[in-house]
């Protein structure tokens, strides 16, 4: 099915704020998560989406699955991650806060699914 909107439909016309990762930057990102058990950034998001387990969906291919993951916690999924506040939320909740390393994700995690 294809997902495009026509060219003369007004929506055409807004671009996201943060470019969409491709599916490889998505991939890249995704193995970076530890899957911890006792997620922070589950306990953070305003719908206690699986975090951890949409990630490894990711990192092992199973896009379809991530989606299906978010909507499951979250039917409006593909609206609300294009506003979320991810630095005071999962972003912001994230264990690597606690290290010099960056955190997973630049984005909404929700927005890494090819549905979105
Ligand atoms: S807190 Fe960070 S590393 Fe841990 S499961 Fe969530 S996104 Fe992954």
């Amino acid at each position: 099915m294809d997902y495009n909107l026509s060219d003369n439909r007004l929506e055409t016309k807004f671009q996201d704020a943060k470019p969409l990762y491709s599916e490889s930057e998505a991939k890249i990102e995704a193995n970076r998560c530890l899957f911890c058990f006792d997620a922070p950034c589950i306990k953070a998001c305003p719908t206690e989406i699986d975090i951890p387990g949409f990630i490894r969906k990711i990192a092992s291919g199973n896009i379809r699955g991530s989606g299906e993951t978010i909507f499951r916690s979250n039917i409006l999924g593909a609206s609300t991650s294009r506003v979320c506040p991810v630095e005071e939320l999962c972003s912001g909740a994230c264990v690597y806060n606690r290290s010099e390393e960056r955190r997973v994700g630049k984005e909404c995690r929700s927005r890494w699914s090819p549905y979105h």
